[in-house]
């Protein structure tokens, strides 16, 4: 079987919590699923290291029995392995805090579960903590793209059928 997608191992978890609970509070009630994306994703020409999305009627019933409340997942955070693994822990922080930072929650709403959009004002905070480096994002999406390079030819050189060695890279940080 050909599985795209893998849960997120303990300490990934116990990191959005702690963001989670810095910088978002509010989301506390909750149940956001994260997961592992193995397949490379380009938008616009650029890698694409995380995504956020709201969850509908049926993943919400489907789910239920893997939360507490028993009301399923909300939302789910979908990060790209290779990349994430590959990143500095400030920037793992930083693409969590990014991919929360898209959680709109509106009890008040009929549809309470919304997604934010970058041009609110929400993000110009993000813009705002990230002052100290602002080309994160285009750094690692840059490094995303020469990681899964360097995965293919070490694909293509083992001979086809065997899955990309995404734990096995390494490469070297590219520092500022
Ligand atoms: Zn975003």
């Amino acid at each position: 079987m050909d599985d795209r997608f893998e849960d997120v191992g303990g300490d990934v978890l116990q990191l959005a919590r702690e963001i989670q609970e810095g910088y978002f509070p509010e989301n506390e009630d909750l149940n956001i699923k994260y997961l592992f994306d193995l397949k490379e994703r380009i938008s616009d020409g650029r890698h694409v290291l995380g995504r956020c999305q709201r969850t509908n009627d049926v993943i919400r019933h489907f789910t239920k029995g893997e939360v507490k409340d028993l009301s399923g997942y909300q939302y789910i955070i979908y990060l790209d392995k290779l990349a994430y693994l590959n990143m500095s822990q400030e920037d793992k922080i930083r693409l969590i805090r990014h991919e929360q930072r898209h959680i709109l929650y509106d009890p008040e709403s009929k549809h309470p579960y919304k997604i934010a959009p970058h041009n609110i004002e929400d993000f110009i905070e993000e813009i705002d903590i990230n002052k100290q480096d602002f080309s994160w994002l285009s750094k690692n999406a840059v490094i995303a793209e020469a990681l899964y390079c360097q995965a293919k030819e070490e694909q293509k050189k083992k001979g086809k059928g065997e899955q990309l060695p995404l734990r096995k890279l390494s490469i070297r940080k590219m520092e500022d």
